[in-house]
């Protein structure tokens, strides 16, 4: 009987993966692909039910040439980084690369390397470079192409920095690098300068210092912890950052920005959550960019997040060949929603050195806010920004729905493109 089938003769168990299971020693005999039948779920974690048909929405990961892999190894995020897919050798196992895929491996590796953990590897199609999930994780030769445009530092990260490491821009946020390793190195990453290179790697004085300068400064109450991905420290070393921000007393709010619920959901163990919640209020912000990267696996992770009160966002770079469709972006935003993930932002693809290839024009986000709004839940409208060249932080950019003005009158189209007047008092 397949795993749809159980669900739907027996709608009262739910599906649990067995790596959630294994800290509740709750692992049942009865296995199908790393799902583990149990029931009923909502009696052993008190976690409120989500409904079958939605759950069942979001298939399972395949796991390609991973399938004889014990579900123990699979589901656990040290072996799914301790067997990321880094040389053309192993590579060849899993698809069949093309003649631009060999040569820009072999071309790239020194300056950004490649890495994809096995969880992501099996979700690329073996056949087509053009797959999405493929596209964002191995190389390409459009990476060797420099356009004049092209900036070692887009954001102006580095100038804005007060203290190495920290960010300072805004009027009361910082954003805090605290590592530059991910488990996978997205090939559009605004940040190839340094994630990925040990030498970038924050330090612990660094950290130490960051720390610091956020204790010095009264006006910063939301610290954005990023790198690199935060989740690459061990729960006990985030536990103590997180701590140390959390008794500065104008710190009132904590993000992590985190692709790992993208890249490697089996990182979302249940004692990550148990150590997150101890510094609420904190917020999770991920970056999902297509559909295909909205799995099982991936709703179980923002499921404990979400049931551990944590709020989710997501920040979705817009991608030529990957999400320059409106109907994409659509159902990637209608599935985050259904993980209780908002989409937060769209981000034009910024001026990052070896990029370009993935830039569309502004016009295609424009189109694709005027394709979401009025035509699916508000929830599901992120804002589309151009983050400023240089360091002027995100410029909001959207569809003109004013048309014009006559004295009090506010002329006005809504999503059907129907002309309306509001007067103003
Ligand atoms: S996870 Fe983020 S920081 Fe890491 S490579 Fe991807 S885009 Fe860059």
């Amino acid at each position: 009987m397949s795993t749809k089938d159980n669900l739907r003769r027996a709608p009262q168990l739910e599906l649990f993966h067995s790596s959630s299971l294994e800290t509740r020693g709750q692992l049942h005999p009865r296995r199908n692909s790393g799902l583990t039948l149990v029931r009923p779920a909502r009696l052993l974690d008190g976690a409120p039910p989500i409904a079958d048909h939605v759950r069942a929405r979001f298939p399972l990961a395949p796991r390609s040439v991973w399938e004889e892999v014990p579900d123990a190894e699979w589901n656990s995020w040290q072996w799914q980084l301790r067997h990321r897919v880094t040389t053309l050798a192993q590579l060849e196992k899993v698809v069949r690369v093309s003649g631009d895929e060999r040569e820009a491996i072999a071309r790239t590796q020194c300056d950004f390397s490649m890495a994809i953990t096995p969880y992501y590897a099996a979700l690329m199609d073996p056949e087509d470079p053009r797959c999405p999930v493929r596209l964002q994780s191995v190389p390409t030769t459009g990476e060797l192409l420099i356009q004049p445009s092209d900036l070692e530092d887009p954001l102006g990260e580095e100038k804005d920095m007060p203290v190495p490491g920290l960010t300072h821009r805004y009027p009361d946020r910082v954003l805090f690098y605290i590592s530059h390793n991910c488990p996978v190195y997205c090939r559009h990453c605004t940040r190839k300068r340094k994630v990925a290179k040990p030498t970038s790697a924050a330090a612990r004085k660094q950290i130490d210092d960051g720390i610091a300068y956020i204790a010095r400064h009264p006006e910063v109450r939301d610290v954005v912890v990023s790198g690199g991905d935060p989740l690459s420290l061990s729960d006990d070393r985030l536990d103590e950052i997180l701590g140390r921000l959390r008794v500065i007393q104008h710190v009132e709010i904590i993000r992590l920005g985190t692709r790992n619920l993208v890249t490697l959901p089996q990182r979302i163990t249940d004692d990550f959550v148990r150590m997150l919640r101890r510094h609420q209020p904190v917020f999770v912000n991920t970056h999902f960019n297509h559909p295909k990267e909205c799995t099982a696996e991936a709703f179980e992770a923002a499921r404990k997040l979400a049931d551990a009160g944590i709020t989710l966002g997501n920040q979705m770079v817009l991608l030529k060949g990957i999400n320059d469709d409106p109907r994409i972006v659509k159902e990637l935003n209608q599935k985050l929603l259904m993980m209780r993930v908002k989409p937060y932002y769209i981000y034009q693809c910024d001026l990052a050195k070896g990029i370009s290839h993935f830039r569309t024009s502004v016009d295609k986000g424009i189109e694709i806010i005027d394709a979401l709004r009025g035509w699916t839940s508000g929830l599901a409208v992120p804002h589309f920004v151009i983050d400023a060249p240089c360091g002027g932080g995100k410029i909001p950019v959207l569809p003109q729905y004013v048309t014009g003005r006559e004295g009090k009158k506010l002329l006005l189209r809504n999503y059907r493109h129907q002309p309306y007047c509001y007067e103003e008092p």
